[in-house]
This record gives structure tokens, C-alpha cells and sequence, in this order.
């Protein structure tokens, strides 16, 4: 267990919080959704609570080292000062410059400051000013980022699988740390999911690729009582045991490694599901996510796909049968949609998925539901608040239940 805010000494004193602020703005630099700074709140009013003198930083976009004035945070500083009905300072261009560090030093107990865009300064992921690796000019800057603090709070889980100079590089220089509130409920749930399940421990995987979560699945076919495939990933799985699958995206290269994944289940008696019947067309438009208007759609009577035709989400039957294992389980653990479901014709396996682990929570199960896409899916269907956990980081909680270990968490101290 790590060390938590509520174990460390923040009264009055300096607190450097990395968070994740890297909200979607659109072209008149406004923010379209500001779920990300919300998600803050509990470590802020917390910090404010103990009169501490509070420094936020994050990153906004991909500015890769340069400094781009639409990817400022200024108009993150503007909006948490709304939210939270105190000015929040913000000094822009750069977040250690002898400014931004006189802000830092002049910052009053119950004082909020934002920091400038931690990514216009290619130290921050390990790099010089030529793009190179640079580790030592990574800890530089995190040991600049460091004197503005007496203490330092880790609430920004969307980049704590990052090695960054805020995340990992900082902490060596610090003399206490903790995490903040929403990386300790993010630990909470995606840990005890994994280490410490209510079972029967059910996880839905969904997705486009079978090689982007290899990893995952075999980490959990060792902590998993059920596992159920869906999206394109299943096709990979059918194909390895001679089913056919038309024109679906299959990755001929991982025909064994699902079959090995296949007897790795039946060994570990997990019981490993894939679709039963499928939502099939013969045209999808990849580049615009849509159907063509001549496109034809039917639903296959059982796992195989006929020539020409491709599988683009899981059939009525499969609901079917997938819905009976979800209500019998104790704890639900969801990655990756089961269709191509920004498209309304391919959404219903998706859909009715995001109901059945709502349905499910309501009768007691806990559930965690991470990635981008699975999180739209549950918020399309207007489903999310009954969910137990929606975590706030795609790669971080991809990589949690991979079993690797978070650099931006492993480095921080533990509990006593
Ligand atoms: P991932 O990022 O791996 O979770 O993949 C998400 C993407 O997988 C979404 O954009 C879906 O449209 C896509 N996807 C899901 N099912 C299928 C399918 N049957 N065929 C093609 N793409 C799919």
C-alpha cells in the first residue's frame, strides 16, 4: 500500500500536486469536457481544507517539447478557479521559469497556482531540446520541479505509466509524497479487483487487437474465474480453432498465441468465452466509422462468417449467453468494446454489455470499467454512475491489469 494524502503533513505547507489537465479544448481554446479537472477536486478542497499553499501541474496535448500557445493551460487555470470560486493563479510560457518559480515561492497558505504546460519542455518525457534521449536533463528538471515544493502528491493516474520527469524523476528529490485521492481510489479498485477478488471474478475484454492485450489476458487468466472476448480480438481466437471468419480483422500472425492462450484457460479451468453468432456486413468505412448506405447487414447463426463478410459486433445469441455469466458474478472487470460501436448499427453488443455490468452493480457486484472506449460506452448508454469504478487512465489501467508495474506509482513511498 502506498502512502496516502491523508498520512503525510500538508498544513501549511507547499504542495506540488501532479494532476492530468489534459482536458479536450476546441478551436477557440474552450474546454468541451471538463471531467479531468472535477476529478481533482477531492485532493484540492482537501489541501485547502489543511491551508496548504497548492502548486498544480500537468500536461496538455502533444506540444513534444515546444511551446504552442494553444496547448496553454491557461484556460484550465480559468476554469478551476470557476469551479472552485477562488482566483487560481498561472504564469504562462514556461513552468520553471524565474517567474513561474517567484509564483511558487510567493504562494500563500489556502493560495492555488497552475503551472504552464509541463510538455513544453522535452525534458519532461526525457529528452533535450534536439529531441534526444537526455536522462540528465530529465532529473534536472524534475530537481527544478521539485525545489518549488516541501511535499509532493501524485493524482494524475492518465500518466503514472509514464516515466516522465513529474511522474517517476521528480520523487528522488522530494522528502515526502503520497498520492493524492482519485490515484488512491484508482489503486483501490483496479488492485483489489486483481489481488483481491469477491469471486466469481468475471473480465470482459473487447477491442480491435489481439496484440495490444496479450498481456493483459495472460495476466489475468491466472486471477480470473470467467474471461468472455468480444470486438475484433474474438475473431483472432475463432480462426485459431479453424472456425471461419470471412473478411474480419484477424491477426494471422497471432493464430498460435491464441491457441496457447486457448490451453492456458482450459488448464487454469477459466472459463473462456468467445461470441456464439455475429453481426456481419460485407462494407464498413474504417476512415469515416460509418456504414455505407449499400452495405448489407445480417447476423450469422452460429460462429462462422461466410466469405466476403466480416464480423463487426457480437450477436443476440451471444448477448444472451454473455448476460447469464455476468449476473452470476461478484466482480466485473471491463476493457474495450465488443462491435464497432461508434457506428449505431454495430453499438448493440457494446450497448447491451454496458447494461448488464450496471444491472449486475446494482445487485451487488463491483465493477471497473477502463479504457477510452468501454468509458464512452457506458457514458453513451447513460450507464456510468452505476458503475463501481470508471477509471480515469486508458494506458495506466491497460498496463495495471497487465500486471506491470506503474513507474509513476512504484516509485512513490509505502505505507508504514
Ligand atoms: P481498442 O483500442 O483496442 O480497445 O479498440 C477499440 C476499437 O476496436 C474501436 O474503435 C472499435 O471500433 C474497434 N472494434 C471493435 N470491434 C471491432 C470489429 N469487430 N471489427 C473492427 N474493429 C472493431
Amino acid at each position: 500500500m502506498k502512502k496516502t494524502l491523508a498520512d503525510i503533513d500538508v498544513k501549511r505547507k507547499k504542495v506540488l500536486v501532479r494532476v492530468d489537465y489534459n482536458v479536450p479544448v476546441d478551436a477557440n481554446l474552450k474546454i468541451i469536457n471538463d471531467k479531468r479537472i472535477m476529478s481533482t477536486l477531492p485532493t484540492i478542497e482537501y489541501l485547502l481544507k489543511k491551508n496548504a499553499a497548492i502548486i498544480l501541474m500537468s500536461h496538455l496535448g502533444r506540444p513534444k517539447g515546444k511551446v504552442i500557445p494553444e496547448m496553454s493551460l491557461k484556460p484550465v487555470a480559468d476554469r478551476l478557479g470557476e469551479v472552485l470560486g477562488k482566483p487560481v493563479k498561472f504564469v504562462g510560457g514556461d513552468c520553471v521559469s524565474d517567474e513561474s518559480k517567484k509564483a511558487a515561492k510567493d504562494l500563500k497558505p489556502g493560495q492555488i497556482l497552475l503551472l504552464e504546460n509541463l510538455r513544453f519542455h522535452p525534458e519532461e518525457e526525457g529528452k533535450n531540446a534536439a529531441g534526444e534521449k537526455d536522462k540528465p536533463s530529465m532529473n534536472a528538471f524534475a530537481k527544478e520541479l521539485a525545489s518549488l515544493c516541501e511535499v509532493f502528491v501524485q493524482d494524475a493516474f492518465g500518466t503514472v505509466h509514464r516515466s516522465h520527469a513529474s511522474t517517476a524523476g521528480i520523487v528522488k528529490y522530494i522528502k515526502d509524497a503520497a498520492v493524492g485521492f482519485l490515484v488512491e481510489k484508482e489503486l483501490k479498485f483496479l488492485g483489489e479487483a486483481l489481488e483481491n477478488p469477491v469471486r466469481p471474478f468475471l473480465a470482459i475484454l473487447g477491442g480491435a487487437k489481439v496484440s495490444d492485450k496479450i498481456n493483459v489476458i495472460e495476466n489475468l487468466l491466472d486471477k480470473v474465474d470467467s474471461i468472455i472476448i468480444g470486438g475484433a480480438m474474438a475473431y483472432t481466437f475463432l480462426k485459431a480453432q479453424g472456425v471461419s471468419t470471412g473478411v474480419s480483422l484477424v491477426e494471422d500472425g497471432k493464430l498460435d498465441l491464441a491457441l496457447d492462450l486457448l490451453k492456458t484457460a482450459k488448464e487454469r479451468k477459466v472459463n473462456f468465452l468467445l461470441p456464439v453468432d455475429h453481426v456481419i456486413t460485407n462494407k464498413v468505412d474504417f476512415v469515416s466509422k460509418s456504414m455505407p448506405s449499400d452495405a448489407v447487414v445480417e447476423t450469422t447463426i452460429d460462429e462462422a462468417i461466410c466469405n466476403g463478410f466480416m464480423g463487426v459486433d457480437i450477436g443476440i445469441k451471444s448477448i444472451e449467453k454473455f448476460a447469464e455469466v455476468v449476473k452470476s458474478v461478484k466482480t466485473i472487470v471491463w476493457n474495450g468494446p465488443l462491435g464497432i460501436f461508434e457506428i449505431d448499427e454495430f453499438s448493440k453488443g457494446t450497448v447491451e454489455i454496458a447494461k448488464m455490468v450496471a444491472d449486475a452493480t446494482d445487485e451487488g457486484a463491483i465493477s471497473v470499467v477502463g479504457g477510452g472506449d468501454s468509458v464512452s460506452a457506458v457514458k453513451k448508454v447513460g450507464v456510468d454512475k452505476r458503475i463501481s469504478h470508471i477509471s480515469t487512465g486508458g494506458g495506466a489501467s491497460l498496463e495495471f491489469l497487465e500486471g506491470k508495474d506503474l513507474p509513476g506509482i512504484a516509485i512513490l513511498p509505502d505505507k508504514k
